[in-house]
């Protein structure tokens, strides 16, 4: 296979491209010397968060001019963007921290030059997912990379309800203030299966927990999560035996409570778990008790 080196013409920024630009995700050294050249060598540089990247270029000694890109500008900036790539300025994007694009703003920018017939092309590197993941210990054969859960509501438990059956390894994103409910939410949908909490990888406190859902939800009732988190869990068919919640309402919340949940929130998780109303659970609750 012909391979291109460092040096290679080929190399060289081409014109009127978008780079996708991979930064690390929590250790400087992990930037790749391709990635430093193409950042050094772009006309501009599309970044998520132009303060957070601009803190990054000039520890590297990179100047250039920065356009912000994110969630809340993309169906403006996007455009614009193209439109200097097809003037033949070449463009970087960069996030806050991984592989644009996954979990990040990207998508967008990728489909709009493509569609618009923009070279587009990757630096590629780290990606919090693919490092959990291999760090897990669990099947790596097949994973399903979920990203963020949907936060509340009915979209929530039907994505819970949906992961159950999921026989791939699952790869979830998760924010330190949202990881005890969604582990409580896992363990309620998806009962007790092996699970990889994966901290603040590549940073100098990471930390991987090799446990199962339930025993992360008593570990974490006594510790306040702190730090990015990525949760690796096994799938169906592993843990086909121990996967299935009790039918009888009342079987799952003590199953639930005596996981370390309150009442209060064995019961939040049943409901969530079978995509009803907690007020249902209650009221089967109270009829199972009056019977
Ligand atoms: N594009 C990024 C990537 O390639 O991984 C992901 C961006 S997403 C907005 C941010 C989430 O990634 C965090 O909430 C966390 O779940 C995960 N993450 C990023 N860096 C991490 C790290 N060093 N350790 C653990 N999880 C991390």
């Amino acid at each position: 296979m012909p391979q291109r080196t460092l040096s290679d013409e080929k190399n060289a920024v081409q014109r009127g491209t978008l780079y996708l630009v991979s930064t690390p995700i929590g250790n400087m050294a992990d930037l790749s010397s391709r990635a430093l050249k193409i950042l050094s060598t772009v006309d501009f540089i599309a970044a998520e968060d132009t303060r957070n990247s601009g803190l990054m270029l000039s520890r590297l000694n990179i100047q250039k001019p920065m356009v912000s890109y994110h969630e809340h500008n993309r169906r403006e900036r996007g455009p614009y963007i193209a439109e200097r790539l097809k003037e033949g300025e070449s463009c970087a994007l960069v996030t806050d921290a991984g592989t644009p694009a996954i979990s990040d703003p990207g998508e967008d920018l990728v489909r709009l030059c493509a569609a618009e017939g923009i070279p587009v092309t990757a630096v590629p590197g780290c990606c919090a997912a693919v490092t959990a993941l291999a760090l897990s210990g669990l099947s790596t054969r097949r994973f399903a990379f979920e990203g963020f859960l949907p936060v509340s509501g009915r979209e929530r438990s039907e994505r819970l309800k949906e992961l159950k059956s999921e026989t791939r390894t699952l790869i979830v994103y998760e924010a330190p203030h949202r990881l005890r409910e969604t582990l409580y939410d896992l363990y309620g949908a998806l009962g007790d299966r092996n699970i990889a909490i994966c901290r603040e990888l590549t940073k100098l406190n990471e930390e991987i927990l090799r446990t199962t859902v339930g025993a992360a939800c008593e570990h974490y009732r006594e510790r306040e999560p702190r730090g990015e988190y990525v949760l690796v869990i096994e799938g169906v068919t592993l843990a086909e035996e121990r996967a299935d919640y009790p039918e009888d309402i009342a079987a799952h919340v003590a199953l639930l409570e005596e996981s370390g949940l309150s009442r209060m929130d064995a019961i939040k998780a049943a409901a969530r778990a079978r995509g009803v109303k907690k007020n249902d659970i209650y009221n089967a609750l109270i009829r199972q008790d009056e019977e």
